[in-house]
């Protein structure tokens, strides 16, 4: 039996043990906090998941049926329908349900000593180490900082609202929550421009402030060949909208096939669509930062243009080439 140490029981760490488990390989969840689901996140999970994974019932605060768009305040897009675009869940209680199904140590934080790997002081016997330790395991420049409020102001349940502004490489949000809802904004830029800008979203009483980092660079090339990384650690984030959990618990999915088929992770990853529309979107990011814009000068004229159906499938990561071509023209394959 080949034992596995995964570092992070955030969603790609414990949905990795979770797709593993009754298999050939033996798992071990390493989180460093007392509980799972404390990094601040807004708990947005877009359509797609139940392919990978189920999200129980008990877990889904609410079924996602539309969005808004709002470009420096105006709104561009307004469309709600009947199918479901994604949920927003309670992401601590989904993680701790996928938790009580795999071997999750709390309180295990890893470091690296001598070329040891220690958790508590004491040396793991592990065969092979997978570090889902997301943005935390960044050195690099990979990440923004993004911050929210958690108010009690109610916004339709079913809506989740997206905010774009010409002077920032970066995005706004709205979501409802169980009680009000989560309003943030995460961007190339430093937080006290954040937190000035976050002022003209904010509404209703605050209840908590909170703030983390989220990558925006796409899949780290070294990392991927590396072949040990999953997840956020990995890069996969879009980095237009900053969704990161389902991306996260694909790339999960994709080194649990390679493991149990030894095939060669970074191989099975790079055919996947999840690479390709990962690097896409990061692609309008750096050449944004390229011409030190700042800002989504080239996205502005897309939001301006585009028919809101290839918006939605930009923003999903469910695009394909005809439909880039659509929405950028030729300058972006
Ligand atoms: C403010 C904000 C709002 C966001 N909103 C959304 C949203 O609505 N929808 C969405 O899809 N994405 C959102 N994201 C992004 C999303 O939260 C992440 O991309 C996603 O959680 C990544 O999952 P992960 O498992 O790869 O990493 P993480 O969720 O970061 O999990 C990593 C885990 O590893 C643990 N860890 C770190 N180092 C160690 C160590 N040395 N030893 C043991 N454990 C360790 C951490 O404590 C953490 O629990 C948001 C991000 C931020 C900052």
């Amino acid at each position: 039996m080949m034992e596995l140490a995964i570092v992070g029981g955030g969603p790609a760490g414990l949905s990795l043990a979770y797709f593993l488990r009754g298999s050939k390989i033996n798992t071990t969840v390493y989180e460093g906090l007392s509980d799972v689901g404390l990094k601040p996140c807004a708990w947005g999970v877009m359509k797609g998941i139940e392919d990978y994974l189920p999200i129980p019932k008990e877990a889904i605060i609410n079924e996602i049926k539309g969005f808004r768009i709002y470009l420096d305040g105006k709104l561009l897009y307004d469309i709600k329908g009947r199918e479901i675009l994604g949920y927003i869940v309670n992401k601590p209680k989904f993680l701790r349900i996928l938790g009580e199904k795999v071997d999750l140590r709390l309180n295990s934080k890893v470091v690296e000593k001598d070329g040891k790997i220690l958790v508590n002081d004491k040396e793991i016997e592990a065969d092979k180490v997978i570090y889902a330790n997301g943005h935390y395991s960044f050195k690099g420049d990979y990440a923004i900082p993004a911050i929210q409020y958690i108010t009690d102001y109610k916004i339709d349940p079913e809506i989740v609202e997206m905010y774009f502004f010409s002077d920032l490489l970066g995005y706004g949000w709205v979501f409802p929550e169980e009680d009000g809802s989560k309003i943030g904004i995460g961007g190339y830029a430093d937080v006290n421009f954040l937190k000035e800008r976050l002022k003209s979203l904010v509404k209703g009483k605050i209840k908590a402030f909170q703030g983390a980092k989220v990558a925006d660079y796409g899949v780290i090339e070294d990392r991927l060949s590396n072949g040990n990384y999953i997840g956020e650690a990995l890069g996969t984030v879009y980095a237009v909208t900053g969704e990161g959990i389902r991306p996260s618990i694909i790339s999960a999915k994709i080194m649990a096939d390679s493991l149990l088929n030894n095939k060669d992770f970074s191989k099975e990853f790079k055919k996947s669509k999840l690479y390709w529309s990962l690097q896409i979107h990061a692609k309008v990011i750096r050449d944004s930062k390229k011409k030190g814009t700042q800002s989504i000068k080239g996205l502005e004229r897309v939001l301006l243009k585009t028919p809101p159906e290839l918006v939605l499938k930009f923003a999903l990561g469910d695009f394909t080439k005809i439909d880039l071509l659509k929405i950028f023209g030729r300058m972006i394959i």
